[in-house]
């Protein structure tokens, strides 16, 4: 592969699910690059030594930014700004910075005052992931076939295009777009439902103990499946709502207002009303089968 950063190496900034898989594809897919990663939880550092994620887990973040091509930051998106000053000494001039953030406008803001002259900062965000967080939970395999979103944020073309070749080459299909369109797209396709389900989870712990524990012994597929979705990383999912808040505002409200249409279908007995926008959500359900993001 020709070498389109300035030099072979790549440094990943939290060893995380998405920090480690970014890594483990990297060797899987024998990609030319040595990956350099490190993490500020001691701990996290330790575990990713031993499932031998990576060519280093460095003990300091200069040693794993020193001499890379492309920095990858892999941190909570309210931890971006402070990884961003933290590097900033350590950064080789010329070198490409991106991050993996579920929110865009947030990043952008927060480190544009801190991104080296001489860098080009090209935000991104895979549109992959699990419930679980931390290294054990990475795997090779996350982003294929996956979109993972580009924001080419007025950097140079070349290094916007040699970032996605390295993204196609783990297995993602790149897709470019503005900070402002991601974070709506993303408040009603990711934010909002996960709020969706940390609220009814929340609702039936409150019910629990009225219902003595068959909320949880009787949790049908719909109840188990926003289980799963409110188990995502707590400090991840808070930073993301802080983060997103006028988008995810936004959607809520129009969320609301439809709940409003189908709680007065059900009250007027209105079926067909119901009938309606459950056939229309089916096929929704099945394009998406079709697309092959199931
Ligand atoms: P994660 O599993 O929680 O890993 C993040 C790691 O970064 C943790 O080990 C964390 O340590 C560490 N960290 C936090 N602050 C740091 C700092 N200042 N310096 C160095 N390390 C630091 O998170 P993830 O799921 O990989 O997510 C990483 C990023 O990708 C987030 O911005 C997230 O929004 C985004 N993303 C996540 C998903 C998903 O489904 N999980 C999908 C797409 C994008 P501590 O926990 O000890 O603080």
């Amino acid at each position: 592969m020709q070498q389109k950063f300035i030099s072979d190496k790549i440094a990943i900034i939290g060893i995380g699910l998405i920090g480690a898989s970014i890594a483990l594809a990297i060797k899987h897919k024998k990609l030319p690059y040595r990956v350099g990663l490190y993490d500020h939880n001691p701990a996290v550092r330790n575990e990713a030594r031993q499932l031998s994620i990576g060519d280093e887990i460095c003990e300091e973040l200069a040693e794993a930014v020193a001499g890379a091509g492309l920095v990858i930051l892999a941190v909570p998106v309210g931890a971006m700004a402070a990884v961003m000053q933290a590097i900033a000494p350590h950064i080789e001039d010329g070198a490409v910075i991106t991050d993996t953030g579920s929110t865009k406008r947030s990043v952008i803001r927060d480190t544009k005052d801190l991104v080296p002259e001489q860098c080009h900062f090209i935000p991104g965000h895979p549109l992959a992931g699990t419930e679980f967080s931390g290294p054990a939970a990475g795997f090779a395999a996350l982003f294929k076939g996956r979109y993972w979103l580009v924001m080419p944020n007025g950097a140079d073309p070349e290094k916007v295009e040699a970032l996605e070749e390295l993204l196609t080459r783990l297995g993602a299909m790149t897709e470019q777009m503005t900070a402002d369109y991601h974070d709506r797209v993303l408040a009603i396709t990711s934010h909002l439902p996960h709020l969706i389900a940390y609220t009814i989870v929340g609702t039936a712990v409150d019910l629990e103990q009225d219902m003595k524990n068959d909320v949880i012994r009787f949790s049908a597929s719909g109840f188990r499946d926003f289980t799963r979705i409110a188990a995502s990383d707590p400090t991840m999912w808070r930073d993301v709502f802080l983060n997103n808040d006028e988008a995810v505002l936004e959607m809520m409200q129009r969320f609301s207002e439809d709940l409003t249409y189908l709680q007065r279908a059900i009250r007027w007995q209105e079926g067909d009303k119901l009938f309606d926008l459950f056939s229309r959500t089916r096929d929704i359900r099945r394009s998406i089968i079709d697309a092959g993001q199931d």
